[in-house]
Order: C-alpha cells, then sequence, then structure tokens
C-alpha cells in the first residue's frame, strides 16, 4: 500500500529535524561543507519548492476570486459572505492578541531566565555607549538626555541586520501616510503590475472589480467567467502535482532551519518562545472550539482535512506559498463550497493572521518587561499602553504581508506606538524563524475555520 501524502510530510518533517540537528552537531557552521549542504538544502526547499508555489500565487487568487464571486448567485449574497469573512476574521484575530497579551502579562517572560542576562548585558552597553558619548561629543549623557538619545538612536542601528534595515525603513511614518502607501496605493495597483510583483491587495481587490462588473453584465460577461472557472480548477492541479513533491521539500527547508537556527537559541529567550508557542497552543483550540460549536465540524475532522497545508505553512513559513494547498484541501477534503472557500482563503491569507497578532503583542511586551526603565525606553507597561499595543497589534498583523519575516517588520507599528525604540526588536531576531513556523500555520488554520463557519451559514441559509 502506498503511503498517505500526509503520512510522508510528517515523515520527511521529522526526518528533516534529526538531519538538520545532526549537521549542525557534525559540522563546523562556518566550513564549506556545512554551507554547499545549506545552499543544496535551500535549493531543494526555497528555491524549487516555495518557487515553485510561488509562481501560482497571483494567478490562484485572481482566478479564484473572480470564480468564486461570480458563482455566488446574487449581490445580496456576496455581501451577506464578504460581512460574515471580514467579521469572523475580526473577532478572531482579536481573540489571538487577547490570548497573547493574558499570557505574557501573566507568566511575564521578561523577568524570568534568560531575560535576566539579557538585561544585564544590556546595561553593561549601556554604560559604555555614555562614555562612547562623552567622548565623542563632550556632553554628560545624563545631562543632556535628549542629545544622548538622538545619538544613541543611529549609532545602535549602524551594522544592523538586513531584517533591521527593512524595520527601519517603515519607521518614521504618520499613521496616515502607512495607511495611504500600505493599503490605499498597493489596491490600487494597474492589476498586471499587482500580479507581476505578487502585490496580493491590488489582485483582491481588482479581482472583486472584475467579478462584480461581470456579475452585474449576466450573459455577455460569461466568457470571462468561464475563463476564471476552469482556471481556478487548472492551478488546483498543478498544485497536486506539486504536492507530490512537497515531502522532499519539507525535509530539505526543516534541515536548514534546524541546522542553521539549532536548539540554542530557544536558551536565552526558552521563555519567551515558550509564551508565543503556549498562546499559540491555547488559541488553536480556540479555533477548533469555533469550528466545532460555530462551523458545526468535527475538530478531528477538520485536522485530518488540513493537515498537509499545516505542514506546509510550518515549513514554509509563507501563508502566501502555502494557499495553493490550503484551498486544495479545503474544498476537496472538508468538502467547503468553491464561491465560500475561493473567497475567504485568499482574503484571509492577505488579511487576517490570528498567530502573528498574537505574537506582535507578546513580542514588544516580553522587550519592554526586560528593557523598560533603561535610559532610552522609557516605557512602563500601564493600562493605556497595553490598550495601544493591543490596538496596533491587530493592525500590523493586517499589515503584514503573507511571507517570512513578515510579523517581525510591521512590529515596528507597535514598538513605536508605544516608543520602545525599534533598535531593540533586533534582540529577538535569533528566534524569529521558529516562531514564525508556529504563527504561520496558525494563520493558515484560522483562514481554514473560516471557510468552514462562513459556509456552514451558507448552508443553513439556502435550506
Ligand atoms: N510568515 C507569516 C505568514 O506568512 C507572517 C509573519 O511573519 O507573521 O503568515
Amino acid at each position: 500500500m502506498r503511503p498517505r501524502l500526509h503520512s510522508l510530510i510528517f515523515v520527511c518533517m521529522a526526518l528533516g529535524v534529526i538531519a538538520g540537528l545532526l549537521l549542525g552537531l557534525v559540522e563546523d557552521k562556518s566550513g564549506e561543507g556545512f554551507t554547499t549542504t545549506i545552499r543544496w538544502l535551500d535549493f531543494v526547499g526555497k528555491t524549487l519548492f516555495i518557487g515553485a508555489l510561488k509562481m501560482i500565487i497571483a494567478p490562484l487568487i485572481l482566478a479564484s476570486i473572480v470564480a468564486g464571486v461570480t458563482s455566488i448567485p446574487t449581490f445580496h449574497d456576496a455581501g451577506r459572505i464578504g460581512i460574515r469573512t471580514l467579521a469572523y476574521y475580526m473577532i478572531t484575530t482579536t481573540i489571538a492578541v487577547a490570548v497573547g497579551l493574558a499570557l505574557v502579562l501573566i507568566i511575564r517572560p521578561g523577568d524570568r531566565g534568560g531575560a535576566e542576562s539579557m538585561r544585564a548585558q544590556r546595561t553593561a552597553q549601556l554604560a559604555e555607549r555614555r562614555v562612547e558619548f562623552q567622548a565623542e561629543t563632550g556632553l554628560d549623557a545624563a545631562a543632556a538626555a535628549p542629545q544622548y538619545l538622538t545619538w544613541l538612536a543611529s549609532r545602535e542601528g549602524r551594522g544592523q541586520s538586513e531584517q533591521y534595515e527593512r524595520v527601519v525603513a517603515k519607521r518614521d511614518r504618520s499613521t496616515f501616510d502607512m495607511f495611504v502607501d500600505d493599503i490605499v496605493a498597493p489596491m490600487l495597483d494597474n492589476p498586471f503590475h499587482a500580479l507581476a510583483t505578487r502585490n496580493s491587495l491590488g489582485i483582491i481587490f481588482f479581482a472583486l472589480l472584475l467579478a462584480l462588473a461581470c456579475a452585474a453584465m449576466g450573459a455577455p460577461a460569461k466568457p470571462v467567467v468561464d475563463f476564471f472557472q476552469a482556471m481556478n480548477l487548472v492551478i488546483l492541479k498543478i498544485t497536486q502535482w506539486l504536492m507530490a513533491f512537497s515531502p522532499i521539500a519539507v525535509m530539505c527547508l526543516m534541515a536548514s532551519l534546524t541546522a542553521t537556527q539549532g536548539p540554542e537559541v530557544f536558551e536565552t529567550l526558552g521563555w519567551y518562545c515558550g509564551t508565543v508557542v503556549g498562546g499559540i497552543a491555547i488559541h488553536v483550540v480556540i479555533l477548533l472550539t469555533i469550528c466545532a460549536l460555530v462551523g458545526r465540524m468535527n475538530p478531528i475532522t477538520f485536522l485530518r482535512g488540513i493537515r498537509e497545508a499545516w505542514a506546509v505553512a510550518f515549513a514554509t513559513r509563507s501563508s502566501a506559498a502555502t494557499l495553493p494547498v490550503t484551498v486544495r484541501c479545503v474544498t476537496e477534503k472538508l468538502g467547503i463550497s468553491q464561491k465560500v472557500a475561493n473567497f475567504t482563503l485568499p482574503v484571509g491569507a492577505t488579511v487576517n493572521m490570528d498567530g502573528t497578532a498574537l505574537y506582535e503583542g507578546v513580542a514588544v511586551i516580553f522587550l519592554i518587561q526586560i528593557y523598560g526603565g533603561m535610559d532610552d525606553v522609557g516605557i512602563t507597561l500601564a493600562g493605556g499602553a497595553i490598550l495601544v499595543i493591543f490596538i496596533t497589534a491587530v493592525l500590523a498583523s493586517v499589515g503584514a504581508a503573507a511571507v517570512p519575516d513578515a510579523g517581525l517588520v510591521t512590529m515596528v507599528l507597535v514598538a513605536t506606538a508605544v516608543h520602545l525604540p525599534v533598535y531593540y526588536l533586533p534582540f529577538i531576531f535569533a528566534v524569529d524563524a521558529l516562531l514564525d513556523m508556529f504563527r504561520t500555520s496558525t494563520n493558515v488554520m484560522g483562514d481554514a475555520v473560516g471557510a468552514v463557519v462562513v459556509d456552514r451559514f451558507e448552508r443553513e441559509g439556502a435550506t
């Protein structure tokens, strides 16, 4: 008997972790052998597999939304599905942030274990910085606090990683600028440019417009509708082919990540990682409860149906790259209607990120717990600051692109809202890739539960 695809994926995932750990142990990480092996693993996992998935995302979003919306009988029904979907996304994202904040405030990872040594290191570093400041400017840091803080901001940014550069590029913009640059402008992008650059907001907006225009025109637009309906099925076929290759790809992705990150990153940031993963576990239970009570689907059936999507999300760390697999699992294995899945999943992959929202709140509060009260971090965790973190974490998750590390970049919004200098963010970069696996798989699970819930209401409404 041939082993089932999902079993193979999970076995290969475990093999990848073991291979990665062994590789990290036996090979010198700066040596030629290690670098060459990682290059090959990344070639198979990232260049070939993620590359192939990314190749079909843009046409998939366009075709699936047009196909989905045009299969909804009336404008009124389309509006209802849209409102239900967005309501579900808003509610679950808010729950996710609340879970994360409650947990980080109860566990207080910033007062435990490795956090103590992070604080001590930073205190020593700041003492050095004050001496450097005095040597460079002739001023005393305490007496010339504003100058010192400005100097520190430019000094701390120097020579940081490429991720940090991306974070800094997002700093110093007003909320209005962010709204215009990150939401309105991408939505009104030229559709061909949006497709070429995988600008999901632009593709979704154009697809909705196209679908609504087709629906308004009726018969004359039928060839366009038929084309996108067929295109949608064709892309699902390509996804099916790609999935045959997924066990090997997942193994390579896991091996590369475990070898380069290693379990040692958990040591100093163990409590922090534990809080994020614990919060995500609680949120997953909440999602499954919603699936059972609101979506009326047995959680075991649900988990069985989406396990391939979950595993691909975990290994690729991209909800967008996983989208073709999610659509396939939800429609073929869970029997969710095309009209619901084709609308809820692409929109969900773009705006609904429960794991990311939870993580953003936990991360910023964790950093304030450790560094609050230092020379350059004048904030405390009062009620007002927590509320600001709550709101901005939701917004940052909506704004995060569905690609690896995106949550880290949009965290700048949360950090700056409570005046946490952004140069503190790199302190948690080391564990970001590992936590990204957990949050991305939760993001995808949240979208799938959304499809189940909306589909149930649609089915009941139709009977
Ligand atoms: N990687 C996540 C996703 O694709 C976004 C994030 O970085 O939180 O869903």
